[in-house]
C-alpha cells in the first residue's frame, strides 16, 4: 500500500498483531460520566470548545514533530475509507501520533512508512542540519553581531529554516498563525460559557498569548493557569522541550556556550505543544492536598539544604496548585504514546519565563491514564520476578502515591540555573532527583499519619517493580535512565537482592538510607553545575548487563502492550 509515494512498512499481519495483542485502550470520559452530568450547562458547552481547541493543537504538534506527519496522516485517513491496510496503519500512527517513534521496547523507532528518516532536530530545524554545521553558523552570527536573530533561533518557540548558507527563525505565532488564531477563538467561546471567573481569566490570557509574538504573554497566561486550585474544568496547553536534540548540543561546546553567555543568550530547546482537557475530580484532589501540607517541613530535610535557597519557604507560600483530573481529551505531546503515557505533570518547566519571574506551578494528575492497565499481566510479572512474600505489597494505588511524591519532589532542590547548567544531562538528573525525593521522604508521611507502615511497604515494592525495564533506555528517555540508575544503586547497596530462584527480594529497612544517599548525590551534581559530573554519575549507575537483559527478556515474554488507543467521546 502506497500513501503519497510512501510505502507502508508494516504488513497487515504485523499490524494485526500490534493492534490485537500489543495495544491497550485508554478510555476517556463520556457524557454518561457522573462528573460530566453534574456540570452546569455552561460548563458543558465550554468543555466542547476546549476539546475543539485541543484538536487543533494536535495538528501543531504533528507539524513540529516530523515534516511528513500531517501530509501522511491525511493520506492514511483518505485511504482508510476504502482500504483495510491503511486503516490499521492509521491506528498505529495515532498511537505514536506521528510517522515514527520509539515504542519503549525496541531500540530503534517504529516506522510506519519505508524510507522515512528520524531527525534529531525533528521539524524544528532543517532536517539536514548537523550539530557541527549548526555551531559553525552560530559562531559566524556571533562574529557578525546578529544578536537578535541569534536569540530568535535559540528560543523555545521558533521554527528554524535555511536561507542560503544561513539560518533564520520563525516565531510560533507566525509559523502557526492560522491555527493559533482558531484556537484563540475556541478559547474565547469557552470563556464565554464557563461558569468560573478564575478559569475565564486564564482562558482570556491564554488566547491573547496565542495571538502575540511576545513571551511576556505566555508568562502571564502561565501565571494565571498555575494559581487555579478550585475550578470545575481543566485546560492546559503544555510546552515541554524534551524532543529537540539539536539545541542541547550547544552545551557540549564550551567555547560556544561561553560566547553566548557573554552575550546574555541562553539557548533553550524547542517546545513541543500538547493539550489536555478535563473535569477536576474533587475527592482525588483532596487526597493530593493532604500531601502538599507536608512540603515545607520536608524541604528542611533535603540534603545540602543550607547550600542553596529553598524555593519553598512557609506553608502558605507554596506556589503550587494540584488537581486530580478526569480526562476528556489528550492531544499533541500528551498523545505521542512512545513508550508510555504520563500519569501526572507539573508545569511550567524551569525554562519558562513564568517560573523565572516567580510564578507558581500547577500539577495535574491523569486519572484515566493511571486507571488503564493490564491486571492479568501484573500478576504474571510478580510470579516471574518477585519473591512470593512480597506479592501482597504490590498495589497500583501505591504507585499513585509515589507519583505524588515524585511530582512534589520537583519543587525541592536547587533552582533552575543549576539544573540547566547540566546541559543534555539535566532532565535525567532532575527526574532521578524527583524519584529519590519521593521515596526517601515517604517515611515522613508515615510519621505524620497520612499513610501507614503497610502503605510504605506497598509504595517501596510497587516502585521497585516499576523500575524493571523492557529494553536498554536511551538518553532521550530521562525517566527510564533514572529507573535503571535506581535499580543498580539499590542492588549495589543491597536494598534489593536476587535470591537463589532469580527473584527480587527487598530489604525494607535499607530503602530509606540508600535512596536518601542517592538524593544527596543528585543534589551534589546539580550544585556542581558540571555536565562532566552529571555524566560521571549517570555512567556509574546506568550499566546494562546480563541481569537487565534477563529481566527485559522475561518482561517481553509476558507480552508487552506498548501501543495505546486513546478513546475520546466528547
Ligand atoms: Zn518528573
Amino acid at each position: 500500500m502506497i500513501i503519497d509515494g510512501y510505502k507502508i512498512a508494516l504488513d497487515e499481519s504485523k499490524l494485526d498483531e500490534m493492534i490485537n495483542n500489543q495495544m491497550t485502550d485508554v478510555i476517556l470520559i463520556d457524557k454518561n460520566f457522573e462528573g460530566y452530568k453534574s456540570l452546569s450547562e455552561g460548563d458543558k458547552k465550554s468543555l466542547e470548545h476546549l476539546v475543539k481547541a485541543s484538536k487543533i493543537i494536535n495538528d501543531i504538534a504533528l507539524e513540529q514533530d516530523h515534516p511528513l506527519n500531517r501530509q501522511l496522516k491525511k493520506g492514511l485517513e483518505r485511504a482508510s475509507e476504502t482500504n483495510e491496510h491503511a486503516k490499521k496503519a492509521l491506528i498505529i500512527f495515532n498511537s505514536l501520533n506521528g510517522v515514527l517513534g520509539l515504542n519503549g521496547i525496541d531500540e530503534k523507532p517504529v516506522k510506519i512508512f519505508e524510507n522515512i528518516e528520524e531527525y534529531a532536530g525533528h521539524n524544528y530545524y532543517p532536517t539536514d542540519l548537523s550539530a557541527d554545521e549548526f555551531h559553525n553558523i552560530l559562531f559566524k552570527m556571533i562574529e557578525r553581531g546578529e544578536i537578535r536573530e541569534l536569540k530568535n533561533i535559540l528560543s523555545a518557540r521558533s521554527m528554524v529554516r535555511r536561507k542560503n548558507d544561513e539560518l533564520y527563525a520563525i516565531d510560533y505565532t507566525e509559523y502557526f498563525a492560522k491555527e493559533f488564531s482558531e484556537i484563540a477563538n475556541e478559547l474565547e467561546l469557552a470563556a464565554h460559557y464557563s461558569s468560573n471567573k478564575e478559569f475565564n481569566d486564564f482562558l482570556g490570557w491564554q488566547a491573547q498569548a496565542l495571538l502575540q509574538n511576545n513571551e511576556d504573554m505566555d508568562m502571564l497566561a502561565d501565571k494565571h493557569w498555575a494559581i487555579m486550585q478550585d475550578t470545575p474544568l481543566e485546560f492546559t496547553i503544555s510546552r515541554e522541550n524534551y524532543d529537540d536534540q539539536i539545541t542541547p548540543t550547544i552545551f557540549d561546546n564550551e567555547k560556544l556556550v561561553n560566547k553566548l553567555n557573554e552575550l546574555g543568550i541562553s539557548p533553550t530547546p524547542k517546545d513541543m505543544l500538547g493539550a489536555r482537557v478535563g473535569i477536576v475530580n474533587k475527592q482525588g484532589t483532596n487526597l493530593i492536598l493532604e500531601f502538599k501540607k507536608q512540603m515545607s517541613a520536608l524541604a528542611k530535610l533535603m540534603p545540602y539544604a543550607d547550600k542553596y535557597e529553598q524555593k519553598i519557604d512557609s506553608g502558605d507560600d507554596i506556589k503550587q496548585t494540584m488537581v486530580d483530573v478526569d480526562l476528556a481529551s489528550l492531544q499533541g505531546d500528551y498523545a505521542q504514546c512512545r513508550g508510555g503515557m504520563t500519569i501526572a505533570q507539573n508545569l511550567p518547566n524551569d525554562d519558562k519565563l513564568a517560573i523565572k519571574t516567580g510564578g507558581g506551578r500547577r500539577n495535574v494528575y491523569h486519572r484515566q491514564v493511571r486507571m488503564s492497565g493490564d491486571k492479568e499481566r501484573e500478576k504474571k510479572l510478580l510470579d516471574a520476578l518477585l519473591a512470593k512474600e512480597f506479592h501482597q505489597y504490590y498495589d497500583r494505588e501505591a504507585e499513585h502515591i509515589f507519583t505524588i511524591g515524585h511530582e512534589n519532589g520537583h519543587s525541592f532542590g536547587p533552582d533552575s540555573s543549576y539544573k540547566i547548567a547540566l546541559g543534555i544531562y539535566q532532565h535525567i538528573i532532575e527526574e532521578y532527583k524527583a524519584d529519590v525525593t519521593s521515596i526517601a521522604m515517604m517515611k515522613e508521611y508515615v510519621k505524620s499519619g497520612i499513610i501507614s507502615e503497610d502503605d510504605l511497604k506497598k509504595i517501596y515494592v510497587t516502585w521497585i517493580m516499576r523500575l524493571l525495564l523492557k529494553s536498554k533506555p536511551q538518553h532521550i528517555q530521562p525517566h527510564r535512565i533514572g529507573d535503571l540508575m535506581h535499580f543498580n544503586r539499590l542492588l549495589r547497596f543491597k536494598a534489593i537482592e536476587i535470591n537463589e530462584d532469580g527473584k527480587i527480594k527487598i530489604n525494607f529497612d535499607k530503602i530509606h538510607e540508600v535512596t536518601y544517599n542517592g538524593l544527596e548525590n543528585a543534589i551534589r551534581v546539580q550544585l556542581s553545575k558540571s555536565p562532566t559530573e552529571a555524566k560521571k554519575f549517570i555512567d556509574e549507575f546506568s550499566t546494562w548487563n546480563d541481569l537487565h537483559k534477563h529481566i527485559a527478556y522475561v518482561l517481553l515474554k509476558l507480552g508487552i502492550k506498548p501501543y495505546k488507543n486513546i478513546r475520546m467521546f466528547l
